[in-house]
Order: structure tokens, then C-alpha cells, then sequence
């Protein structure tokens, strides 16, 4: 079919450093700039070259690839010309990543935010669960490239974590194997038993440092400018080019018309919200949307340094990081975002392109969060902490003013329920720790019912506990006979 075959068009890619401007090729890893120590993005300098096709072109050709039955344009690599053209099919990574649902509301939950239009994007529907597997497909397969022409053998892929990016980099790494072993170093008591236990599973080695993400983070770092190790956090700008797929997706969902909507997204390390402004931005600068999306970005009252920058008058603006305490949106918890001078530089780039309000951030409470994520779920989703952060996000925007009930608002429900669901034990049990400033509702409390004694159980028949455990459902059902 048409447009199903592997793009032949390669781009130019070469890092570009968010403080000095300096830029590098691709031949060798880099995470922070050998000059002064910014950031870099990715840019595509043969970018302009893309133009040449109209935007519903583009449209065509990536509608057609929907029915792609190649791996290689399966995943997030159907948006292979706007990410990381550089990449040979062989390379290319898929273990089941991107192409997550949009599911709209159950009508009940929109009622309560009285018939406000919404959705969630699943991206817990990733293979780790989390949309951290979007920036490992590109970011493993930039590796396995650079191994393949290299010819180095001997990879160590480290990262730090708030529980998602150790389990996204640890399955990717087992996956290619080879010379690609991992290490992942994790903040002591910090991340779920179920984020724990997927490293180990990958059989990555696992590493604890007391303290938070924050301090986990500066040991990384350490090691990558002076080790010899292949750094997986968001500070790879080739993970911030493969979770732009979100984006794309987004769009191409709704047909590419993203008039009248917006996209709710939490904020950690800040490198998701980096990707998602930038792909939105990438699709407009081509013609394929003819409106950007307004963004909010969603930060907890314990974890807000991005809020609190927006939050001062506009040339008055000064980033400092923050203290975190702890908060159910654990993979959120981080006080100095890696990612914030990429924020900044597109948060500029889309308020000008979008106008007044395109980006703004909204700060939510701890309540609000965990509460968030009950209401979703009990309405048929399966958002996470972070998830539930959004839901929140959306309401305080609403009492806020910031967005009216017609606007469709797109939830990224960033990770599985299941990663996180200590925190709704936390809240059914009435166990939060008084840091989180959480005081749960009874009402809310949901516990399984034993229904008839084990002691009792051993006093029967069989057929006579059988009739008696069903006479007991029977009571607490208050059923009605046929
Ligand atoms: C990593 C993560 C976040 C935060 O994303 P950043 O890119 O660090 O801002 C939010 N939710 C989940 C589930 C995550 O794993
Ligand atoms: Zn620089």
C-alpha cells in the first residue's frame, strides 16, 4: 500500500544547546552542553524541507500508515519524518508502544463538572505502563544505531527514576540485550512496589540512594560526565523527540482538527510537557493542524516549581527550585525539573504562536489529586495518581475561569492505575502519613466483605456451606428470588 513502505527521507539531525546556542552532531551521546552546561533539543535542520508537502499530504500519508503492517511504523515511528529521521528501519525498536485510546468520558463524570466536554488519553496502555516507553523506543533505537555503527559493544544504560523511567529503560535494554546492560538508581522507599519490582523483573541492577528523585538525579549526572554510560533520563533529548508522539496522536485522533480543545498534562521533571508543546508545534509549523491546542501543565501544592515560576508577573520571573514533600503523584515529585529551560523556551514559542493562555500551568492539592483519580476510576477509567492530577487540574482551571464546559479537555493519564495503587489502599485504609495532608472520606472507603467465617466454613458440608455462604450474599445483596 501506498505510503506503508519505510520513509526514504533521512533529515539532519544535531543537537542544539538551549543556553549557549552551540550545537554538536549525532555521533556521540550527549545530554548537557560541554560549553555551559544547558540542555539540548534535537533539531532537524533539513526541517524547512518538509514544507514542500502540503499539510494534508502529511495527513494523507500518516492516515494511510494507520494500516501499516511493518513493526517499524506500527509504534510512535508512523510520525518517523517529524521525530528522528535519521533512524535505519533495522534499528528501530517496537515493543507495542503508542497508538494509546482516547476514551471520552463516562457522561456521569462530566456531569459533575457540570457537562464539561473530556477525555483521557491512556498511555498506562503502554507496554510498561507508563508513556515513558514512547522516548525509550526512540532513545534505544538511536542506540542500537550508534552500537551498529560504532561498534561499541559494551553499553551501560543508566537512569535515575521516580519509579516509570527504570521500568520503561529496563524492559527496552533487556529487550535489545546484547552488549546493552542496565542500571537504574532509584530513591530508597520512593517508588511503588509494582515500579520496583519492574526493573527487577527486566533484570536490570537496581540501585538505592536515601533520599528523593532530586538527589538520585545529581548522582547520575555525575556519572555521565565521567563515565562512560549511556544516560535514559529526559536529559537525553531523544526521549523528549519520541514522547512528541503524544502530540501527534492526539491529532490525529481528532482528524487533525484541535480547535476548541486542550491538553491537561502533570509536570515532574517536565520533560513530557517539553514534548508535547513541541510536537503540537512541529504539526503547526507544517500545516497539518491549523490550531494549536491550549496546554495546561499540572503540579502538586508539594512539587510546584513550575507553577511558582508562571505564577510571578511576567518579566519579574525567577526559577527556583523547590523543597519537595511527599505526594500521591510520586512520579511528579520532583523539585528541580531537568527539563525547565525547555519548557520556557517552548512555553514562549506556543504563547506566541497561540496567543494569551495557549500554556499556562494550574496548581492542584493533595486531596484534589488522590480524590481525582477515585472519581475517574469509579467512572470506568483507569487513570493513575498523576492521571488524577489532571482530572484535578481540569477542575481547578474551571473554577479558575481558565476554560469554559465547551472546550474539549484531553486528560494524559500518564500511567497505569495499577502502578499506583498503594495510594488508593492508603486512602481506603485511612493510612496516609500526616505529610501528605490528605484527610480521606469514609464514604469513599471500599473494602472486600468476608462473608462467612473460615471456622465456619470447617463446621460444614459441602453442600450446606455452599448454601449457607450463598444465603449470606444473598442477605448483603439483598437479592429478590425468581
Ligand atoms: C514521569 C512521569 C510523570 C512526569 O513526567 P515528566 O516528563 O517528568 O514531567 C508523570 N506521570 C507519570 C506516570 C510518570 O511516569
Ligand atoms: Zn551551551
Amino acid at each position: 500500500m501506498r505510503h506503508c513502505e519505510f520513509p526514504a527521507h533521512r533529515g539532519r539531525m544535531e543537537y542544539v544547546c538551549l543556553g549557549c546556542g552551540a550545537t554538536y552532531g549525532i555521533g556521540e551521546l550527549h545530554y548537557t552542553c560541554p560549553t555551559c552546561g544547558g540542555v539540548f533539543l534535537l533539531r532537524d535542520t533539513a526541517f524547512d524541507a518538509l514544507k514542500q508537502t502540503s499539510g494534508a499530504a502529511w495527513r494523507e500519508v500518516f492516515d494511510a500508515r494507520m494500516g501499516a503492517k511493518r513493526s517499524a511504523l506500527r509504534g510512535v515511528f508512523r510520525f518517523y519524518e517529524l521525530m528522528a529521521p535519521v533512524l535505519e528501519e533495522g534499528d528501530i525498536v517496537y515493543l507495542g508502544e503508542g497508538q494509546t485510546p482516547i476514551v471520552e468520558s463516562a457522561p456521569a463524570l462530566s456531569a459533575r463538572l457540570g457537562g464539561q466536554r473530556m477525555a483521557f488519553k491512556n498511555d498506562g496502555q503502554n507496554p510498561s505502563a507508563s508513556f515513558k516507553d514512547r522516548g525509550m523506543a526512540c532513545a534505544f533505537s538511536f542506540l542500537r544505531q550508534l552500537i551498529r555503527t560504532t561498534g561499541a559493544d559494551d553499553i551501560l544504560a543508566v537512569c535515575a527514576s521516580t519509579g516509570d523511567t527504570s521500568a520503561a529503560a529496563a524492559l527496552y535494554a533487556a529487550y535489545v540485550g546484547g552488549g546493552v546492560k542496565s542500571a537504574v538508581i532509584l530513591p530508597q522507599g520512593k517508588v511503588t512496589p509494582q515500579q520496583l519490582a519492574q526493573p527487577l523483573g527486566s533484570g536490570a541492577v537496581v540501585l538505592e540512594v536515601p533520599g528523593v528523585f532530586d538527589d538520585c538525579m545529581k548522582v547520575v549526572e555525575h556519572l555521565a560526565d565521567n563515565y562512560q554510560v549511556a544516560l535514559l533520563n529526559s536529559k537525553n533529548a531523544w526521549r523528549i523527540l519520541g514522547q512528541e508522539s503524544y502530540a501527534f496522536e492526539v491529532a490525529q485522533w481528532y482528524d487533525w482538527d484541535l480547535a476548541g480543545k486542550c491538553v491537561f498534562v502533570p509536570i515532574g521533571n517536565a520533560g513530557n510537557i517539553t514534548a508535547i508543546m513541541g510536537g503540537f508545534l512541529k504539526l503547526y509549523d507544517l500545516g497539518v493542524i491549523a490550531t494549536l491546542p491550549r496546554v495546561f501543565g499540572v503540579q502538586s501544592h508539594h512539587a510546584d516549581p513550575v507553577w511558582r515560576y508562571y505564577d510571578q508577573p511576567e518579566g519579574a520571573r525567577e526559577f527556583r527550585p523547590v523543597a519537595v514533600t511527599p505526594s500521591v503523584a510520586q512520579a511528579a515529585m520532583i523539585g528541580n525539573p531537568v527539563s525547565f529551560p525547555r519548557v520556557r523556551h517552548f512555553a514562549e514559542r506556543y504563547l506566541a504562536a497561540g496567543g494569551p493562555g495557549a500554556f499556562q500551568v494550574v496548581q492542584v492539592t493533595e486531596q484534589a489529586i488522590v480524590e481525582g483519580m477515585l472519581d475517574a476510576n469509579r467512572h470506568g477509567h483507569i487513570a493513575c495518581t498523576q492521571g488524577g492530577e489532571c482530572f484535578a487540574g481540569l477542575v481547578r482551571a474551571r473554577e479558575l475561569g481558565l476554560i469554559d464546559r465547551d472546550e474539549l479537555a484531553i486528560l494524559d493519564a500518564t500511567a497505569h492505575m495499577l502502578k499506583f495503587i498503594g495510594f488508593q489502599d492508603m486512602y481506603y485504609e485511612n493510612a496516609f502519613p500526616p505529610e501528605y495532608g490528605i484527610t480521606p472520606r469514609p464514604e469513599y472507603a471500599n473494602r472486600p466483605q468476608l462473608v462467612i467465617d473460615p471456622a465456619r466454613k470447617a463446621a460444614l458440608s459441602a453442600a450446606d456451606y455452599t448454601a449457607e455462604a450463598a444465603q449470606a450474599v444473598v442477605e448483603r445483596l439483598g437479592l429478590k428470588a425468581r
